[in-house]
């Protein structure tokens, strides 16, 4: 093996690295490539590909209720029958398909295929409706495009401030802070995190749930001081009077009663903010959201804020400046445009357009009428499971549902109801290790491919090893299955002729990839749409028109709402949710790797010195956390960086750590997103389990 050029496995960021021979079979070791570095997590990533648990040939249950090893034919045999039997007594439906955001664009696009060219059912969605489907809802509906950055994430250099509306980029993206170095960074966080305590950072500690109230509010300070950019506004923006509307009733002083945040500080933000927009002779300012602003049952509106904010400022589509989403799963961009969406066809389609499911059907050559959805989105269709109508069969790719969803008892019962889940991952993950059937798949040195990363940057991912033992792609899976369920249309398990039917389908769409090449990908930078082989791609959006058919930004009307999840006597605290620098979103793999679980070996709290003293919790000691949903015992950390109403808890633990138990599974109208970031706590000291 000669050096192999790819990208870190983990975040959007989607790191470039090139990976080097070593004597181990199947190892590799990490290096940056080019100017970036890389975190720790891309540093040790090698560790992934040979853990001593790594799933190395597929298994069934036996009589006895164990996983053992069994071969390719008899785990797809199986399956296949399964889902013959009970697509023949209960119809298509019966049988779901659960997606990942971190699957490359062409296991993407082949799992929404497969689904429903395969499966002929409307019920697949994807783990990305967690992690950023309300900033997708919102820009969708505001610019009628959603691209996480409409820009290079490099622009930011250039900039004179940048807000962070709930992102943490200093522990999930490290590498990410150096384009920071000469803005001001505002960060609105509830917790004093590694990005909040930034040098210069002006940290804006808002009450959880109030992200919404606090946008409102500098919205009205930029207004109320004839700060806006009212050319832009009159040129570029629908219905720029909602505006005002909004925003008008929001002055600082009552935003500070909601959310916590000095009104002096709030007009400080706000003035840092218009004097770094060109209209004001600024070199340029930035808007972006992360999950702390999205994960919540008002994420859509919350986001919609922001970029009523930045359209107030005349941002978006002008060079240097703008409005964006830091979305964290690897290919959490690509993953939501090639079809694993309940409601989506690749290129970013509308099942529901006519002309988009014509377009898609001729390309897998069957009828538009043929193709089912729209689908449930991931909530409601895990809370379907089982029930009376609903599917009873899952095959889940790339998710570690019995972590990374809300309400995890709920879930487990759910899953529990199925009458056949299978499961393709390369480790057994909490939710493999209850699956009937296990797939034991590729990753990302042992696989080619593309990923999409948060700028819509389409990358190479190149492999670099043979996969171990039966390994095999996430493709071979769909293919096997298609194969034995009769279905005639074409499953390639060549990822580069699946990129070139993605290609075709894409072709028109919002995420137009027809004019990307393997080829060009080896060569050159390319950022879609590239709707033709001469197309240099588009790494900026919006620099004359959006996306909306009118070519103009939209404004839409929103208002603060209070969190689902009511306060009181019983729950009288927040439970706010995020991620460590160490761990990967559900930790299937980052807690395999020595030096990542070393240095943050388990679950625990952040709770404040004042509330920790009249409960008398001691640091390092044992705190139980109970919600309306499941109660938890872990470590209490006594720390001023979270809010005396607040407690944080990482959320990377599986089994008794899995903070999942305690949260909300109530969803944003919508995007479907669940309202992970904050619901109602209460905290007691506790006996050690
Ligand atoms: Fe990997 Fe993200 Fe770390 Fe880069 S920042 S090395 S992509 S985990």
């Amino acid at each position: 093996m000669t050096a192999v050029p790819t990208h870190c496995p983990y975040c959007a960021l989607q790191c470039a690295t090139t990976l080097h021979p070593v004597a181990r079979p199947g190892a590799v070791e990490v290096r940056p490539r080019g100017t970036g570095g890389l975190c720790r997590k891309g540093w040790t990533a090698a560790e992934v590909l040979t853990v001593p648990d790594r799933l190395t040939t597929p298994l069934m249950r036996d009589s006895q209720g164990d996983l053992v090893p069994v071969s390719w034919d008899e785990a797809l045999d199986f399956v296949a029958e399964r889902i013959l039997e009970l697509q023949a007594a209960h119809g298509p439906d019966v049988v779901s398909v659960f997606g990942g955001g971190g699957l490359t664009n062409e296991k993407a696009y082949a799992l929404g295929k497969f689904a429903r060219v395969a499966l002929r059912t409307a019920n697949v969605d994807y783990n990305g409706r967690f992690c950023m489907s309300s900033a997708a809802a919102a820009t969708n509906r505001a610019f009628g495009i959603d691209r996480g950055l409409p820009f290079p994430l490099a622009d930011l250099e250039g900039a004179d401030a940048v807000l962070l509306v709930g992102s943490n980029i200093a522990d999930t993206m490290p590498p990410a802070v150096s384009h920071l170095q000469r803005a001001q960074v505002l960060v609105v966080d509830p917790r004093r995190s590694a990005t909040a305590a930034l040098d210069g950072a002006l940290h804006l500690q808002a009450t959880p749930g109030t992200d919404l109230a606090l946008v409102l509010a500098l919205t009205h300070v930029v207004l109320q001081e004839g700060l806006a950019d009212t050319e832009y506004l009159a040129e570029r923006v629908d219905d720029a009077d909602a505006l005002y509307r909004s925003t008008s009733a929001w002055w600082p002083e009552r935003a500070e009663r909601v959310t916590g945040v000095p009104a002096a500080t709030i007009r400080q933000a706000a003035r840092v903010l218009a004097a770094a927009a060109p209209v004001h002779g600024g070199a340029g300012a930035f808007i972006l959201t992360g999950r702390g602003a999205e994960q919540h049952s008002k994420g859509t509106d919350t986001v919609t804020a922001c970029i009523n904010l930045a359209l107030a400022l005349g941002l978006p589509g002008r060079l240097g400046s703008g409005y964006g989403c830091i979305t964290g799963q690897g290919n959490g961009q690509g993953g939501r445009e090639h079809g694993q969406k309940a409601d989506q066809l690749p290129g970013y389609r509308s099942i529901a357009d006519p002309a988009a499911r014509a377009h898609v059907a001729a390309v897998w050559g069957v009828d538009p009428a043929d193709l089912p959805g729209p689908g449930k989105s991931a909530v409601e269709l895990i809370n379907s499971l089982g029930t009376a109508g609903g599917p009873r069969a899952m095959l889940v790719h790339g998710s570690n549902l019995l972590v990374s969803a809300p309400n995890l008892a709920s879930v487990r019962e759910r899953l529990a109801a199925l009458d056949l889940l299978v499961v393709a991952d390369v480790v057994p993950s909490e939710t493999a290790l209850i699956a009937d059937v296990v797939f034991p798949v590729t990753q990302w040195a042992e696989e080619d491919g593309t990923m999409t990363s948060l700028e819509g940057r389409v990358l190479r991912r190149k492999a670099a090893v043979a996969p171990p033992g039966e390994v095999r792609s996430d493709l071979h899976v769909f293919a096997g299955l298609a194969e034995r369920l009769g279905c005639t249309a074409a499953f390639p398990t060549d990822p580069e002729e699946v990129f070139e039917e993605l290609r075709l389908a894409s072709a028109g769409g919002k995420a137009d990839y027809s004019g990307i090449t393997w080829d060009r990908l080896d060569r050159e930078e390319l950022f879609w749409p590239v709707p033709a082989v001469d197309h240099p791609g588009t790494p900026r959006l919006f620099a004359d028109r959006f996306g909306t058919p009118d070519g103009r930004a939209h404004v839409v009307a929103v208002d603060h709402r209070p969190v689902a999840d009511d306060l009181n006597g019983a729950a009288p605290m927040y439970l706010v949710t995020g991620r460590l620098l160490q761990h990967y979103q559900s930790g299937a793999q980052t807690r395999r790797v020595p030096e990542l679980a070393e240095a943050e070996p388990e679950v625990f709290a952040e709770i404040h010195p004042r509330v920790a003293a009249q409960l008398g919790i001691a640091d390092g000691r044992p705190v139980r956390l109970q919600t309306a949903r499941g109660s938890m015992v872990l470590t209490a950390r006594v720390t001023t960086d979270v809010r005396p109403d607040t407690v944080f808890v990482p959320f990377h633990y599986g089994g008794a750590g899995a903070v999942n138990e305690l949260t909300n599974d109530v969803l944003d109208p919508v995007s479907r997103m669940p309202e992970f970031k904050a619901c109602a706590v209460s905290l007691s000291a506790a006996a050690l389990p």
